[in-house]
């Protein structure tokens, strides 16, 4: 048993999607980095939102039109609370986090010029490398990588001497999805500001995971995406200080981003709407909202304990087994396992596993250089969350143990 004042049998309950079977196995879900699974509780206010008051926000006078538009915005209201965000308008809701990261660096277009240097840590996920690239591409500015070392580790030594007055940008997950490691933000972002570069943190990862308080890290940009936090997909949000985000221009331009459009000129919107051009997701916005109702209930203090014991638990017992290596063994880690055994590619360990009903991700992980790095084509990544248990756990080992017997 791991100590824990969460109820997870309780909890498991509240995941109908926990109940089924794959291949005839009760399903062992070790995905949660990928997407996260969906509580009855937030099932129920989709369904609450298309039985009873689906409706385009923000343009009808009539009732259901007014309800959505309330309920969308306080929506608005939890994202902004949970984050510690000082005005709710700070708070633009994306499709996800890819969609965050386009939007800001689409947006410094104008800002950067050649001789600029952007920073980027070498462990991103490619919607935090690609955007920046293509930025780079525009305005000739230069992008520079951040390095690791082996154990998954920012090297800050170096990331110090990197910071110059031609910094412009800096860009950098919270925690990484392929190894697990959570980052030094606070430390990145005060030393980025003391050369006067604006910091976005990638947080699609780490808020699942962490409560971050954006307040308090002085961020320029945070992003996440719902699906990782036990919302829908499709929808996110984008943190932008009230001064970048008047500073930018709009991304798209379309309906509800305008305030007059005539054909010889168009001024917009104020904030936020001036970011969220088009009819928004609007059911997955509410259903956000819902997920940090959730996850608030059963606390974050509570989550991360219990999830910090269930990955050492499965760390030892995963490095007990013959051969297996982890890439990520950083100090400050988070649900994350990524590993290989020698000799064995890691899509057939998670071939076979699958045929044990256990779902795990193999691969690059949407992090190429991190797998250049290692030298690897890419890891079984098994990725934790709080309605996991030590017995989930276990059947991944004799899961592991199994097909290394079979394939070795
Ligand atoms: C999942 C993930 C993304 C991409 O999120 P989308 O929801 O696909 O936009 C970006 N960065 C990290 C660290 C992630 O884990």
């Amino acid at each position: 048993m791991i100590e824990t004042s969460l109820d997870i049998a309780a909890i498991r309950k509240d995941f109908p999607i926990l109940n089924r079977e794959v291949n005839g196995q009760p399903l062992v879900y070790l995905d949660n980095a990928a997407t996260s699974q969906t509580p009855q509780q937030v099932i129920d206010v989709i369904v609450d939102y298309y039985h009873n008051y689906n409706a385009n926000i923000h343009r009808g006078v009539h009732r259901l039109s007014q309800e959505a538009t309330d309920v969308y915005e306080e929506a608005r209201k939890k994202i902004q609370k949970h984050f510690n965000i000082a005005k709710s308008h700070e708070v633009i809701f994306t499709s996800g986090t890819t969609h965050g990261i386009n939007l800001v660096a689409t947006g410094f277009t104008s800002f950067l010029k050649k001789g600029d240097e952007v920073l980027v840590s070498a462990m991103e996920h490619h919607s935090n490398i690609v955007p920046w690239q293509m930025l780079c591409e525009r305005t000739g500015a230069q992008l520079k990588v951040i390095p690791m070392n082996l154990d998954g580790e920012l090297v800050m030594e170096e990331y110090q001497s990197l910071l110059c007055e031609n910094t412009k940008l800096v860009f950098c997950n919270h925690v990484s999805n392929a190894l697990g490691t959570i980052n030094p933000i606070k430390e990145i972002i005060d030393a980025a500001h003391e050369v006067g570069a604006a910091v976005l943190i990638d947080g699609a990862q780490a808020a699942a995971h962490i409560k971050p308080d954006l307040q308090a890290l002085d961020v320029d940009f945070y992003t996440v995406s719902a699906h990782k936090m036990c919302g829908p997909t499709g929808v996110g949000m984008l943190y932008g200080k009230e001064e970048w985000l008047k500073k930018l221009p709009p991304y798209q331009g379309g309906g509800e981003m305008i305030a007059e459009v005539t054909f010889e000129k168009t001024t917009y919107a104020d904030l936020p709407h001036k970011f969220e051009a088009g009819t928004p997701n609007i059911c997955g916005g509410i259903a956000f909202g819902a997920a940090l109702d959730y996850m608030n209930h059963l606390g974050f203090d509570a989550i991360s304990q219990y999830e910090d014991e269930l990955i050492q638990y499965a760390t030892a017992q995963l490095l007990a087994i013959d051969g297996l290596k982890i890439y990520g063994t950083a100090k400050h880690k988070t649900s994350v396992i990524s590993f290989n055994i020698e000799g064995i590619h890691p899509y057939d360990i998670g071939t076979i596993l699958d045929k044990l009903g256990i779902a795990v991700r193999t691969g690059h992980h949407c992090a190429q250089p991190i797998m250049d790095f290692y030298k690897i084509p890419g890891t079984v990544r098994a990725s934790f969350s709080f309605y996991n248990t030590k017995e989930e756990v276990d059947k991944l080992v004799e899961g592991v143990k199994r097909a290394k017997s079979m394939l070795q």
